[in-house]
């Protein structure tokens, strides 16, 4: 049986985007309830994603990297893997709670019916999964 969760914020990803929009999401608006949804089984996004060999960031990770936990490495440019370790231990850290895997795929946003009366747009419903 289908069963529906409601929340004010879902967001779908959990690369370095998704983490950080979490996290400044946990930090600054605690009122606001939010599921951060990743279609993988893993999070990290392009750095899960590419691991062939020699990839690194073009840019410094200073810059690439989160405000909150800065880049902990000597190296200003990363290599994936140590970049991939970095998103996940920063999700770990801030205690963010990732919802992955293939069920978790936001499928397509519409608008449900406003029980408020003609012309009026109900909240919007994201749809998941298969
Ligand atoms: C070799 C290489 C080097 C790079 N170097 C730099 C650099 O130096 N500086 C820079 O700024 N950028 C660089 N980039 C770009 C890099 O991809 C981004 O900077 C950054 O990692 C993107 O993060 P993101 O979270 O926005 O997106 P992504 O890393 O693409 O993460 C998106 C996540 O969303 C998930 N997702 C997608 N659709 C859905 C859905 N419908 N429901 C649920 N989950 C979903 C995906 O599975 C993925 O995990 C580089 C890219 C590559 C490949």
């Amino acid at each position: 049986m289908r069963s529906t969760k409601h929340y004010d914020v879902l967001i779908a990803g959990a690369g370095i985007s998704g983490i950080a929009a979490g996290y400044h999401l946990q930090t600054n608006c605690p009122d606001k309830s939010f599921a951060l949804l990743e279609a993988r089984d893993a999070i990290g996004g392009t750095w899960d994603l590419f691991r062939f060999p020699g990839i690194r960031s073009d840019s410094d990770m200073y810059t690439l990297g989160f405000s909150f936990r800065p880049w902990p490495e000597e190296d200003r440019i990363g290599e994936g893997a140590d970049i991939r370790r970095y998103v996940e231990e920063t999700a770990e850290e801030v205690g963010l709670t990732v919802l992955r895997g293939g069920r978790q795929r936001s499928r397509r946003c519409r608008r449900g019916r406003s029980r408020r009366g003609p012309g009026r747009r109900g909240r919007p419903r994201l749809d998941i999964a298969p």
